[in-house]
């Protein structure tokens, strides 16, 4: 059939680029040494920061809530599906934010993707709107800034003086500035400070996807708003819940105005079955263990691993940028080359993936290794000695 035959030519052409992506089937839960399509690797892949995703706390946690609440919620939020977990979740969560945002109330979502659509579908809805979207931002903010009504400019990686000249000239009715605050795969820093004096000083929201940084960043693992001590009713702060929370879904923290809005107008939010009042109910527990004292150990213990590999990788031709987070990439360059690479690595049982064109620029492809509380300063080394080694194999 010529439907069929136009999608196979369409598949031949990724191949042919070196971008066909396959999944690999993990048999055990998410921890460092698990089993994958039937073999024992050592993991360097998943966003479970602190190790929280198989924590013991958070399953029984789990468990508990399927016992109180059921498995699903049966509706949408606004129907009947909004229940006394999602409740006590968006309390805490409001609670835990508030010496960063006043005022400050909290939406639970099923996932960081559609909380992200939520945000800027919402604020940026009337099409006098403007997004201003820093470039190396993830692909739901690029998404939830197309269904926005609202027009779109890009700014350079970084670059506050380009934006400070995008605000000035801007004659929008409502300006709203988006970015990752940890880019996901680079692991770098936004210049937050600098974007939030800028958004204070020319009326602007800050949107913060803090997908990479929640539960991470900060002394209590507030995150990046915790990190560079930031407060103000400019705001807009969405945290994912499926990566060092361990868990799954988002929540987004701002004004209670803004939230309110949100579940008034939100069709990410509104048109959708609520997630499992059970993983709302988990999150409490991960919520605890993210502020209290072993949230505060395993994010020490991380911080020595990050350490720990920075010393042990010595490198003379793939690059790597600086990252202080667990998100520690190499680049590589070419697409058959980090492949290759990712496969040698996996031959040794090291699962870590190639991340390729489009998800990064053309021609820096890279292996992205992810460190978590869970690993030990053994594992690490005998990541940073495969790296070594393959790097100074390659001719
Ligand atoms: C993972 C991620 C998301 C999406 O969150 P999910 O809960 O996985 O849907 C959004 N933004 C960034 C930067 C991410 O890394």
């Amino acid at each position: 059939m010529e439907l069929i035959a136009a999608i196979e030519r369409q598949l031949a052409a990724i191949g042919a680029q070196g971008l066909t992506r396959r999944r690999r089937t993990a048999e055990t839960s998410c921890a460092p040494h698990q089993t994958v399509d039937g073999r024992a690797m050592l993991a360097f892949c998943a966003n479970d920061y602190l190790g929280l995703a198989a924590h013991p706390a958070i399953i029984a946690a789990l468990q508990e809530g399927a016992a109180l609440y059921g498995a699903g919620s049966g509706a949408s939020h606004l129907v009947s599906g909004h229940g006394r977990a999602h409740a006590q979740f968006e309390e805490h969560v409001a609670a835990f934010m508030a010496p960063h945002i006043p005022d400050v109330r909290a939406l639970y979502l099923c996932t960081g993707y559609m909380a992200n659509l939520a945000v800027l579908s919402a604020l940026g809805a009337d099409q006098n709107a403007m997004i201003f979207s820093e470039a190396l931002n993830h692909a739901s903010l690029i998404d939830g800034a197309r269904l926005a009504r609202a027009g779109v400019s890009v700014y350079a990686h970084g670059d506050v003086a380009m934006l400070e000249g995008q605000l000035a000239a801007s004659t929008a009715s409502t300006n709203i500035v988006v970015t990752d605050s940890v880019f996901s795969m680079d692991g770098d820093l936004a210049p937050l400070p600098g974007l939030l004096a800028l958004c204070e000083r020319y009326g602007a929201w800050l949107v913060v996807d803090d997908a990479h940084g929640f539960g991470v960043l900060g002394e209590n693992g507030r995150g990046a708003l915790e990190h560079f001590n930031l407060s103000s009713p400019h705001l807009v702060y969405v945290g994912t819940l499926g990566k060092a929370a361990g868990v799954g879904g988002a929540f987004i923290a701002a004004h209670a105005s803004v939230i309110e809005l949100l579940v008034q107008r939100a069709r990410p939010y509104i048109y959708t079955t609520a997630a499992p009042p059970a993983l709302a109910h988990a999150l409490l527990t991960s919520l605890d263990i993210i502020g209290g004292t072993e949230g505060k150990a395993r994010r020490r213990h991380l911080a020595q691993l990050i350490h720990h590999l920075d010393t042990a990788l010595s490198l003379k031709r793939w690059q790597r940028p600086a990252s202080t987070t667990p998100i520690q990439p190499i680049i590589i360059g070419g697409n058959d080359e980090a492949m290759q690479a990712a496969a040698s690595l996996h031959a040794q049982g090291l699962w870590v993936p190639a991340i390729r064109p489009p998800t990064v620029p053309a021609n820096t492809a890279r292996l992205r290794v992810t460190l978590s509380a869970s690993h030990t300063q053994a594992d690490v080394a005998q990541l940073a000695a495969a790296i070594n080694t393959l790097e100074g194999n390659v001719p």
